[in-house]
């Protein structure tokens, strides 16, 4: 495990540093066991006779073989004798009487601690203290881990100083109208339950925001928790999701813990979808874990005394995957969507995000709203951010509206490909097709007015037309989406009328025909042969755009039925495209051209290019009459 390296170069030094010290004290030691100056070796027999002739102040006897003998002129003189006699024994067979050994001091001395240590114990201890130096080490490590495993339990839920300064409020929310005040009740309750409860009100336990990915909804959380003066605790649902079973849901346990305990509080659970989704649907793998972290959020919000001032809020773009336990009254009972913004809202959330930026006049964040329908708050904030990034890129001192627009296509499409290398073939091809799609969509009332034609690589697309509502659409008629079919497939006419071949360029506009086609009868019973019903069951949502699994619930027979009328719808819109592109050929090849002069048409331009031909065809009628 890499976590586990952060302690052992410590320990490794450690055991260095010990061992160099013990081996400098034993060489230390075993030098003074050792002295120099030797004293003079004698025979025992000569020993004997100094004892005999009672010179021989005293004898030390070392380890039982050493004689350390001082003379009566204290001169030191050494002898050895065999270990097994002892030393009366030995003197007494070199003829001394026990009553000549009277007169000397005899000391037994046990063999020296140290030096009996180094040599006796330590060629067996080492290699021991050694093993068990190594499986001291051993231990530590999966303690360690023991130790880490406990910590997970433990949550990186982190609490909000509410005295922080530049805190994110309110005001930092543009739009959201409804969702702030629907969260401004959640904190008027955390500051004031008092006024509630005494009308007998019940306090909200939890409340879930719902709305697809940038609409705000972690900003709008860190906004109630500057608003409230509560605690705040933030924790996101992939925390809770680990290597370990039921680390979930002892980090579960812990946050609510720390949270009741500074009550009144908010905890905010971001991203409740990672654990909170339909238990036993078995998709994700890993199931048990977040059924035990799931069941243990359930528990703790079961939990809470009606005097708890816990109330808990959570977010998710994905709702419809998420347990209904969890939606049940006393749980996640309020519901706050946040939606994309409309055009009014927009304009506000760019005028949060311009605030500090400074534009050239002819900026107008009107303008922009209009052009970034279905733009998230996070689009539009990343538009402003990329139009700074152009203008500073550019030495400029001010953001222009072209560095806006700029923007806008790259949040869209992605970065330009100024460096693609396009053959003027390619190039001509690209042209004439997104010429094809502006075309028709001019030509065809219930279409969306083009907004922007472009010829320059972005992305994975070789080109594009942008055609935008002239207000934002929540609902698309049945001429509107046929429209659509027919502008998607304008592109791969005009290819083909242009160049009699096609490319794989279309390929795209193709699924994109077909899928509205395949809604259409399937999801929005907009056709007259299959009749007004829903066809499959699609378990994810639509707004998504992600179609991940498709329940039939209707025959083959009907399966075939869809097909054909899906081929139906699609073959009778490449007519109504074919016939507007070979009528209006010229028109076509005044687009394409122009295209290729100025690589991009804004809507004025491109409208201008008609203008000369009504003109001419209005003064053409004019002298009919
Ligand atoms: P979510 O959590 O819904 O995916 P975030 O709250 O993380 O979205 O939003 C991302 C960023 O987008 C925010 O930090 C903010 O700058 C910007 N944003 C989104 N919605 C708004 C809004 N209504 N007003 C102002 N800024 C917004
Ligand atoms: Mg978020
Ligand atoms: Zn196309």
């Amino acid at each position: 495990m890499a976590t586990a390296q952060a302690p052992r170069p410590k320990l490794f030094r450690n055991f260095v540093v010990f061992l160099t010290l013990f081996i400098l004290c034993a060489g230390v030691l075993a030098l003074y066991n050792s002295p120099l100056d030797k004293p003079k070796e004698i025979g025992l027999n000569e020993l004997a006779q100094h004892v005999q002739q009672s010179t021989v102040k005293e004898i030390i006897v070392v380890e039982g073989v050493q004689l350390n003998a001082t003379l009566t002129d204290d001169t030191q003189v050494t002898s050895h004798k065999e270990a097994t006699d002892s030393l009366s024994a030995v003197l007494s067979d070199y003829g001394v009487t026990p009553e000549q050994l009277q007169n000397t001091k005899i000391t037994v001395q046990g063999e020296s601690g140290w030096k009996f240590f180094l040599v006796n114990i330590l060629p067996i201890l080492f290699p021991a203290l050694i093993i068990v130096f190594f499986f001291w080490v051993m231990l530590r490590q999966v303690q360690g881990s023991n130790n880490r495993a406990m910590m997970f339990g433990q949550t990186r839920a982190q609490q909000v100083d509410p005295n922080r300064k530049n805190k994110t409020t309110f005001k930092d929310v543009a739009g959201a109208t409804e969702a702030k005040e629907e969260l401004m009740e959640v904190v008027d309750f955390l500051k004031n339950p008092k006024k509630f409860l005494a009308l007998g009100a019940r306090i909200p336990r939890g409340v879930l925001l719902v709305g697809s990915p940038g609409t705000g909804k972690t900003l709008l959380a860190r906004a109630v928790a500057g608003e409230a003066d509560a605690p705040f605790f933030h924790i996101s649902g992939s925390e809770f999701v680990e290597m370990f079973v039921g680390v979930g849901a002892s980090r579960v346990r812990d946050v609510f813990k720390k949270a009741k305990k500074a009550a009144p509080a908010i905890l905010f659970i971001d991203e409740i979808d990672a654990v909170g989704r339909q238990r036993g649907s078995g998709m994700g793998g890993s199931h048990d874990e977040r059924e035990q972290t799931l069941n243990q959020i359930l528990t703790e919000m079961d939990g809470f005394e009606g005097e708890a001032n816990v109330i808990v809020i959570a977010a998710t773009n994905r709702p419809d995957v998420l347990d209904p336990a969890l939606l049940r009254p006393g749980r996640f009972d309020r519901r706050v969507t946040l939606d994309l913004p409309d055009i009014r809202e927009r304009e506000e959330i760019l005028e949060v995000h311009a605030k500090n930026k400074i534009f050239t006049d002819d900026v107008s964040l009107k303008e922009i709203a209009k052009r970034t329908t279905g733009f998230s708050g996070a689009d539009l904030m990343n538009v402003l951010n990329e139009a700074a990034i152009f203008a500073a890129r550019h030495d400029r001192k001010k953001v222009a509206m072209s560095d806006c627009l700029d923007a806008i296509d790259k949040v869209l499409l992605g970065p330009q490909k100024k460096n693609s290398k396009m053959s003027q073939k390619e190039k001509e091809i690209t042209a004439y097709h997104e010429a094809g799609h502006a075309l028709v969509a001019h030509e065809l009332n219930d279409s969306d007015a083009v907004h922007k034609i472009s010829i320059i690589p972005r992305g994975r697309a070789g080109g594009f037309t942008l055609k935008l509502p002239e207000e934002d659409r929540h609902y698309y008629s049945r001429a509107h989406m046929l429209a659509d079919i027919a502008v998607s497939l304008g592109g791969y006419v005009s290819e083909l009328q242009t160049f009699g071949d096609v490319t794989t360029g279309p390929s795209s506009d193709l699924e994109k025909a077909t899928k509205v086609a395949r809604r259409m009868v399937t999801t929005y019973g907009m056709s007259d042969t299959l009749g007004t019903r829903t066809f499959g069951q699609q378990q994810e949502m639509m707004f998504l755009a992600r179609e991940i699994h498709e329940q039939r619930d209707y025959s083959d027979k009907t399966a075939q039925d869809i097909d054909h009328e899906v081929s139906r719808i699609i073959s009778e819109q490449l007519h109504i495209a074919k016939k507007i592109v070979k009528e209006k050929a010229e028109m076509l090849k005044v687009i394409a051209l122009k295209l290729l002069e100025v690589e991009t048409l804004e809507r004025e331009q491109f409208e201008a290019l008609f203008a000369p031909q009504q003109a001419s065809q209005e003064s053409k009628s004019e002298t009919h009459i």
